[in-house]
């Protein structure tokens, strides 16, 4: 398989470097070919204007689509923006290997994607989404890391959730254009690491990376659920969830199962949402956002939990709402 990294750190010696650089040594490993974009090494030129284009269809006026249009029919993208673009079709899997900035990717690194992504060649009318250059099959991954620790971005600190992070990225770019999203890596706060510990995320860089084409995608919503881009056409409920008798030795054998399950269930785009009360809480509840075909289904669901037998369910259909 090929495999395009796209690599956004101005310092070679970075650990962001090595974790790019341990990626690629695996892929190799495993037998994929690697093209290397490294966009400080190439100097890559990030800013968007009529550079991108050999051609011209408004002198008067710069609309960037529609010069892309334009380009896609005409072969004239400036060189670097050509080269970018082939690489990308010609590539499996696309990873972004970035530190992140302001809550986001690197400018270098945005730019490429202002340049690169273009109407008519990448996306646009029906090459969007599950249609879109990536066809639903290649895969995004993003390798990241950060300054600040995993509890500044679970969502209960001052911060964003990582999730809400790095959405641009997963749904904006990577599943927009068809590239299935993976879980990313995240490297938390290298530069508070021990030697030792950063040796271990050199290994789970590098585990990550040959399990690139096996590892279970992210499963977004297609664009076939939301015909004329108007709301889904699949259901959504609210499950409370509470507890139906007191929880017993095996209780806690299942929680982890249950873990397990609500994860899967989250990848594969049927939970939304989840939160619970703390567990010593003695009147505990927990709330799960489904997202499902009908209320059968939500029902059919719940039924396979490991803990069903503990748990009673109140199931509420929701509907777009505004506060
Ligand atoms: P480095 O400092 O390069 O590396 C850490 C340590 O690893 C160094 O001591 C290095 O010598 C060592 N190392 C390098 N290679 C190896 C190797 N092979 N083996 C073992 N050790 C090695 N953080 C946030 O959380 N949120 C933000 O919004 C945010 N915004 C930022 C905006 C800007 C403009 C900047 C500059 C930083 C921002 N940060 C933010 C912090 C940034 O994300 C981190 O500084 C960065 O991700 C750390 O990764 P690094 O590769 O640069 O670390």
């Amino acid at each position: 398989m090929n495999v395009l990294i796209v690599h956004a750190h101005h310092e070679p010696h970075s650990f962001c470097s090595a974790l790019s650089a341990r990626a690629a040594d695996a892929l190799h490993h495993a037998g994929h070919q690697v093209v290397v974009s490294d966009l400080h090494a190439m100097a890559f030129d990030p800013v968007s204007d009529r550079r991108n284009f050999t051609t011209t269809k408004n002198a008067a006026y710069l609309k960037q689509q529609q010069e892309e249009m334009h380009a896609s029919e005409v072969a004239g993208f400036a060189p670097d923006v050509e080269a970018e673009i082939a690489k990308l079709e010609a590539c499996d899997a696309v990873i972004f290997s970035f530190p992140l900035w302001w809550f986001g990717m690197p400018a270098i690194l945005k730019g490429w994607c202002d340049r690169v992504l273009a109407m008519g060649r990448v996306y646009g009318g029906p090459k969007l989404y599950e249609g879109g250059l990536g066809g639903a099959t290649k895969r995004g991954l993003i390798i990241m890391t950060t300054g600040g620790g995993p509890s500044m971005y679970d969502g209960w600190g001052l911060n964003p959730s990582i999730d809400r992070v790095v959405e641009p990225v997963q749904h904006g770019i990577f599943w927009f254009n068809g590239f299935m999203p993976l879980e990313p890596f995240i490297c938390w706060s290298p530069a508070r690491m021990s030697d030792e510990e950063r040796g271990a995320e050199l290994e789970r860089v590098a585990s990550k990376a040959a399990d690139l084409f096996n590892e279970p995608a992210l499963n977004l919503p297609p664009i076939a659920d939301f015909p004329n881009w108007q709301h889904d056409v699949k259901q959504r409920f609210m499950v409370t969830v509470r507890l139906a008798r007191k929880p017993d030795e095996q209780f806690h054998a299942f929680v982890t199962d249950e873990r397990a399950m609500l994860r899967e269930w989250k990848r594969k785009g049927l939970l939304l949402d989840f939160t619970a009360a703390s567990s010593d809480d003695p009147d505990w509840r927990a709330f799960l956002i489904m997202r499902t075909a009908d209320r059968d289904e939500v029902t059919h669901h719940l039924q396979q939990l490991p803990l069903v037998s503990y748990l009673e369910f109140d199931i509420t259909q929701i509907a777009p709402t505004a506060v």
